[in-house]
């Protein structure tokens, strides 16, 4: 019978778990259920009562492992940790959240238990098999479900794939897990991060908004209006709070000494050679829609842009509605209307 644990940690308050650690045991409770194994939460961080209630209604053991040394991410401390909840739960099939804490530590945390580790699973099935796992490859060109006969099998469940648990909320006792930690070489002083508004790249954010090279060429009176277009896309954000997304051509722009737009950086980038990020809905701007960009869209919902030309890639099937018209004039107008709505 296989055992199912699922790895998880405190959020920065220290008084909840994150969003993809809920996640995770959301997919713990399916998964659990269909393939008929035992179920234990693993919570990591300085004190993890108030996360252990908030998972109480999944019906699991809790194991946790608690300290101050677990208050923020740490390779050695994280992965020690993750180790001793594994080998406390003699688990054979692991799911974590694909955060930046545990995505760094789960591969070494596979290789200390000899077991195999699996990233950036996207969705999971049980087939008479047994457990199957979907990641895609090169680019989200090529899909493949995994299965593995190896334990224990570790997967990172990428953030956003799956409704967070929601359960009942309520005591529950846990059973603390001991971990013998090596010397820590690294302390953590404190988290240097831009102010929220500084933020462009908001993966929660319900409206992706993706600006083109356009926003950077000569329009119809034969001048650029880089100024003007900076503006235009700041109030959007500003009025919005949606994630800025960029197309390659307008991120390149910066080394090739051409007008740019300051707050852009290759973060930015969606596409075949950039991120895939997952919004509920997708407004592209002064972008072509090439199938290298547009390959970046694949978990964008509802998609929409703003185009001149008739004839661009996205009025190609590629967006559920293109507006033939000048994104200048368009956004000026769309602002003028979030700025009334306040
Ligand atoms: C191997 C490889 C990998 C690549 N990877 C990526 C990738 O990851 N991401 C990516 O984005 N690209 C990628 N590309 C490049 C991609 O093929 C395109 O060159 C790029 O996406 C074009 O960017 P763009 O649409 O912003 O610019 P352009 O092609 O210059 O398009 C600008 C658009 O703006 C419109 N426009 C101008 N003014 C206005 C206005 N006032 N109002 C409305 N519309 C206006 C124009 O009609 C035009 O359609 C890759 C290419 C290769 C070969």
């Amino acid at each position: 019978m296989e055992k199912l644990l699922v790895l998880t940690h405190v959020d920065e308050t220290g008084a909840a778990l994150t969003k993809a650690s809920l996640e995770a045991v959301a997919a713990g409770v399916e998964f659990a259920a269909k393939l008929g194994a035992g179920l234990t939460i693993g919570i990591v961080g300085a004190d993890c009562a108030a996360a252990a209630r908030q998972v109480a209604g999944a019906g699991a053991k809790v194991l946790t492992v608690a300290g101050a040394e677990f208050a923020q991410a740490r390779y050695a401390s994280d992965a020690a940790a993750c180790e001793a909840l594994v080998r406390a739960a003699e688990a054979t099939i692991v799911f974590a959240p694909a955060g930046a804490r545990f995505a760094r530590v789960l591969p070494g945390v596979a290789h200390r238990l000899d077991g195999v580790v699996e990233t950036h699973i996207t969705a999971l099935a049980v087939s008479e098999k047994g457990l199957e796992a979907t990641r895609w490859y090169y680019r989200q060109r090529v899909e493949a479900v995994v299965l593995r006969e190896r334990r224990p099998w570790l997967l990172l469940l990428d953030a956003g794939t799956r409704e967070c648990f929601a359960g009942a909320a309520g005591e529950v006792a846990t059973e603390t897990v001991a971990v013998m930690l090596p010397a820590l070489r690294t302390t953590v002083s404190g988290v240097k991060a831009p102010k929220q508004d500084e933020q462009t790249i908001r993966p929660e954010a319900k409206v992706l908004f993706v600006a083109g090279a356009g926003w950077t060429k000569k329009q119809a009176d034969g001048a650029i209006h880089a100024a003007e277009a900076e503006r235009l896309i700041l109030g959007f954000l500003r009025g919005t709070d949606a994630s800025l997304g960029s197309s390659k051509s307008l991120v390149d722009q910066s080394g090739e000494n051409q007008e740019v737009l300051k707050f852009m950086t290759h973060m930015n980038q969606i596409g075949q050679t950039g991120a895939t990020p997952r919004h509920p809905k997708g407004l592209s701007t002064c972008c072509h829609g090439e199938e290298p960009h547009v390959v970046g869209w694949r978990f964008i919902g509802e998609r929409r842009a703003v185009n001149m030309d008739a004839n661009c890639g996205w009025a190609r099937g590629k967006a559920d509605v293109v507006y033939v018209a000048d994104a200048f004039k368009v956004m000026e107008k769309v602002n003028a209307l979030l700025a009334a709505k306040k």
